[in-house]
């Protein structure tokens, strides 16, 4: 069909950070993902868009190995990543920030922090840390002088930018982020967002962000994608997302 447009400039697989092809995810017998393709080329932020259970978080299990594709292929930086564990994933490079959060709420935030720094070696733990903690705190500096307290005590925002910061301790190449704006004040929400295309643009890190709010996720997006009921319904760039009158109405009217 006509809306189903095709990325304009042919791309050649070496440009791509990201391939996702032809994925099919089930629970069960129920179908969640329905031969979704995507890609993600260096440096670029992807976004992925859809309403309630159209299948954004279980594109993000699967990508981090925490669900296996009954077919499809998932390429990143030119390796077959899929069906290998989420270990193995996150030390290629793949850094996830799910949905929540998922902070560890009895421990401090600079223990939070730390545990980002897992897929690290001790060697090299040693030698990067206080830069990787530089960075963090040159981003959200709100988290230095909130160190010793528990993450559990941060606001929803503070808590959403350790989410993020702890990722990035990582050092990723690429980062998935599942719905960063849920809960956050309008305001917050265009401040996270300019923050991660900041920290992630001078890193040089890929972003494939899957989000409800269309809105805040096109004013950072380079391409993106609209998932409806596990399928690939539209695809473009910002402008052509929003220029497109059903997409408007579905995801941005109101
Ligand atoms: P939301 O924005 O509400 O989180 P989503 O786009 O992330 O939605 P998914 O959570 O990926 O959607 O769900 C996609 C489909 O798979 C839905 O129909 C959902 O009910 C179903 N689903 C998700 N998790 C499971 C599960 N553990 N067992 C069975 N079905 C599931």
């Amino acid at each position: 069909p006509d809306h189903l447009q095709k990325d304009p400039t042919p791309t050649q697989i070496q440009d791509l950070h990201l391939a996702v092809e032809d994925l099919c995810v089930f629970y069960g017998e129920a179908q969640a993902l329905n031969h979704v393709s995507l890609s993600v080329k260096k440096g670029q932020t992807v976004a992925v868009l859809g309403s309630n259970g159209a299948g954004k978080t279980t594109l993000l299990r699967t990508l981090t190995g925490m669900l296996r594709p009954r077919e499809g292929n998932i390429v990143f930086s030119g390796l077959n990543i899929e069906g290998k564990p989420p270990s193995e994933i996150i030390r290629k490079g793949i850094a996830i920030v799910p949905e929540g959060g998922e902070l560890f709420g009895a421990m401090s935030v600079s223990d939070n922090l730390l545990l980002g720094t897992y897929p690290m070696s001790r060697s090299e733990r040693k030698e990067k840390l206080s830069a990787r903690l530089k960075t963090a705190f040159d981003t959200f500096p709100i988290l230095k002088s909130r160190l010793s307290q528990k993450a559990e005590t941060l606001s929803g925002g503070e808590r959403q930018m350790l989410a993020v910061a702890r990722a990035l301790m990582s050092n990723p190449e690429l980062v998935a982020l599942d719905e960063p704006s849920l809960g956050l004040s309008p305001l917050l929400v265009t401040e996270m967002m300019r923050l991660l295309k900041n920290v992630c643009s001078n890193m040089s890190i890929s972003i494939l962000l899957v989000e409800q709010n269309a809105k805040a996720a096109l004013k950072i997006a380079d391409y993106a994608y609209v998932l409806e009921r596990g399928e690939v319904s539209f695809q473009g760039s910002g402008r052509e997302v929003v220029s497109n009158p059903s997409i408007y109405s579905a995801y941005l009217g109101g």
